[in-house]
Parts: structure tokens; sequence; C-alpha cells
């Protein structure tokens, strides 16, 4: 079975993450076949500024499964994260993910687009340089890409998390922390970890226009960001209060469906195109204004 931890570090039993029902083995046997197929997926999420500049674009994967329909990629991911398969589905992004970059950069389309990588990743020996290898095999610069990691890199073996971190930003890979709050002890993991920037995680930013205690949140989890000198970004935004408030509070740029939603690569490339120079604009809005 696959254990979590809770806030205080416990480990939980949860069935529903049971990776032995024979549910979850014929799901595994069908994703498995499904990477080797091609049959999986990569859509594009961009993340603006609020001058309507795109900063980004984060890869999402996509299993349509042939009986199931849509598997929600949390629940496929705790599979391959549990059977070791999880090595397979991040080489497997990373090259879809940087085929698509080499692609943009070819039609003059220089966006940076961030990768979600497992805490399993993280562990993998030589994963550093693997990145590295496939960064140079396909002519991309490292600073076209980013890593989303979470704080639970740090749950096991915090030392070679920390080693091969430090190996990829010294090769010049960027790294974000992903959904920032929902760990435990989330401002000594902030100090250990060399990420550039903090995703603020959706569940304090969907109710932030009305809930006086998650805009509290937001508020010091952007000053503590910048304190520290990083980009800050919110998750999850669904609409223009919420967008007004984190441009009050100072966030430095946002992803959500108020924006887009994550696009199969051909819509982002006309998302992309569509946008050129002038940015994202919000429909009916006046220009944002930039402190
Ligand atoms: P995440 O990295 O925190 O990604 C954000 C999730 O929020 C995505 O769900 C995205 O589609 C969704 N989202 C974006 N904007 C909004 C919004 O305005 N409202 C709402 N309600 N949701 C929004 P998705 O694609 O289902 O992915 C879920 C999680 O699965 C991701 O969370 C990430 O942890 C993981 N994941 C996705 N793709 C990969 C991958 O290629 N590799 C790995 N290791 N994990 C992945
Ligand atoms: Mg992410
Ligand atoms: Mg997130
Ligand atoms: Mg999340």
């Amino acid at each position: 079975y696959q254990a979590k931890r809770d806030r205080t570090g416990v480990e939980v039993y949860e069935s529903k993450r049971d990776s032995n029902t024979p549910d979850r083995l014929g799901l595994l046997g069908d994703l498995r076949r499904a990477l080797d197929a091609g049959d999986v997926e990569l859509h594009y999420q961009p993340k603006v500024r609020f001058d309507g500049q795109v900063a980004g674009l984060e890869a999402l994967v996509r299993w349509v499964h042939p009986e199931r329909g849509k598997v929600p990629p949390d629940e496929f991911i705790a599979i391959a994260e549990s059977s070791g398969l999880m090595p397979h589905l991040t080489e497997y992004v990373l090259e879809t993910a940087l085929a698509q970059v080499a692609r943009w950069r070819a039609q003059g389309l220089f966006v940076p687009v961030a990768v979600n990588v497992s805490p399993r990743d993280v562990h993998t020996p030589g994963f550093a340089g693997a990145v590295a290898a496939r960064l140079a095999r396909h002519g991309v610069p490292a600073g076209a890409l980013q890593l989303e990691i979470t704080e639970h890199v740090l749950l096991e073996d915090p030392q070679r998390a920390a080693d091969t971190l430090a190996g990829l930003t010294g090769h010049g890979v960027k790294m974000s922390l992903d959904d920032f709050g929902t760990g435990y002890s989330s401002l000594v993991h902030l100090r250990r970890l060399p990420v550039s920037e903090l995703k603020i995680d959706r569940s304090f930013v969907a109710r932030l226009a009305v809930d006086t205690e998650d805009a509290e949140i937001v508020r010091c989890t952007v000053d503590l960001a910048h304190s520290l000198g990083l980009v800050v970004v919110a998750e999850g935004v669904e609409d223009d209060e919420t967008w007004e408030r984190l441009r009050d509070l100072g966030c430095d740029a946002v992803q959500g469906w108020l924006v887009a939603a994550a696009m199969p690569p051909d819509e982002a490339t006309a998302w992309l195109l569509a946008r050129g120079s002038r940015g994202w604009q919000r429909p009916g809005a006046a220009a944002d204004t930039v402190p």
C-alpha cells in the first residue's frame, strides 16, 4: 500500500490509494501500454502576469482510457508512483514537452514550459544528468524548462533530494514549488529547496475573495515569497474578483480557468499566436495597472 503522511508527518493508510486492487492493477497495465503506444497526451495551461504577458505554460498529462474515458491525472499518477512506473511516465512527459518547446521555438514562440515531477523522480539516481542530456538532445536551453516539485520531495532522504535539485539548478533548470501550503512545516522546506517560484495552492485561492482567512494566508505567502526573492504564482483563478484581489496583494502571475484551461498542443499554439506580444487581456476589463 502507499503510505501518505499527514501534516504532523505521521503515516496514514489510505485504502483509496491501495495499489493492489485488481482495478488498479488493470489500470496500471493499461497505462503502461498507453505510454508505449504514445496514447498519453500533454495539454498546456498558461501562466500569465498581471500585465498580460505569458510567463510560461504548464504541461499537464491527459489520458483517455479506451473504455473508461478520461482518467484524472491525480488518480493514475498515484498508481504510477506506487508501482515503479513513475520514471517511465516522467521520461515520456519530459520528452513530449521538450519536443513541443523545440517546435514552438522554431516558430518563434520562446515560451518556457513547466513539467511536474514527482518525488520519485527526484530520488531516481542520475535524474539531473538525464534531464540535461534530454535538453541538449532537443537543442532546448535549460532556461526554457521549469520543473514543478512539491514539498514531498523532502519526506524521504532530503539530502539526496537536495543534491538532485542542486544538480538541476546547476544545469540552469528553474525549479518551482507547487501546491504551496498543503504540506507540513512549509517554511522549513522553503529555506531548503532551491526554487525560484512558489505556487499558492488552489485551495487557498479558490475562496480568496470571500474568506478573509484565506486572503490573509495568501497575503502572508506573497510577502514571504517576495522577501525570499521568489516569483509567486496563484493557481486556480476562476473569476475577475479573485484576479483583482491577487493583483492588489502583489502576486506576480496567475493560472486558472479565467485565463485558459489546459489546452491540447494545437489549441495552445493558436492561443500563443493570437496573444502575440500583446499578451492576454481580461475580457471587458480596463487595462490592469501593475504597481
Ligand atoms: P497541479 O500541478 O497543481 O496542477 C493544477 C491542476 O489544477 C490541474 O489539474 C489543472 O487542470 C487544474 N486547474 C487549473 N486551473 C484551474 C482552475 O481555475 N480551477 C480548477 N478547479 N482547477 C484548475 P490536473 O490537470 O487534473 O492535474 C492534477 C495534478 O496531477 C497536478 O496538480 C499535478 O500534481 C499532477 N500532474 C499533472 N500532470 C502531471 C505530470 O505530467 N507529471 C506529474 N508527476 N504530475 C502531474
Ligand atoms: Mg503543477
Ligand atoms: Mg499545483
Ligand atoms: Mg494541485
